[in-house]
């Protein structure tokens, strides 16, 4: 099975959503979700420095997360999920 499990980074508040250490510093997510990722200069990445605390601002995480150039934005207990996606068989058994 590929290797689909970047390090969690230490700078994440604690909390469902995270970001990990495949995060190559683009800034996307804090354009969209600004009140939620934070920049950590010396390693050039995101985090989340605020887990979402409305449903507005989640909205906004979930866009950065679904918009991820390097797909670093994670949410707990969605790994098995973006397994199946990405093995193209939604979980069906195959034929
Ligand atoms: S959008 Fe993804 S790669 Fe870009 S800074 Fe945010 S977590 Fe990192």
């Amino acid at each position: 099975m590929e290797d689909h499990d970047g390090q969690r980074l230490p700078n994440n508040a604690a909390g469902k959503y995270f970001t990990t250490e495949e995060c190559d510093g683009c800034a996307y997510c804090a354009a969209v979700a600004p009140e939620n990722f934070d920049f950590d200069k010396p390693t050039n990445t995101y985090f989340i420095g605020k887990q979402p605390e409305t449903p507005e601002e989640e909205e906004m995480v979930i866009e950065a997360m679904d918009d991820c150039p390097v797909d670093a934005i994670r949410r707990e207990g969605d790994v098995m999920r973006e397994i199946l996606v990405e093995d193209g068989d939604n979980g069906r058994p195959k034929e």
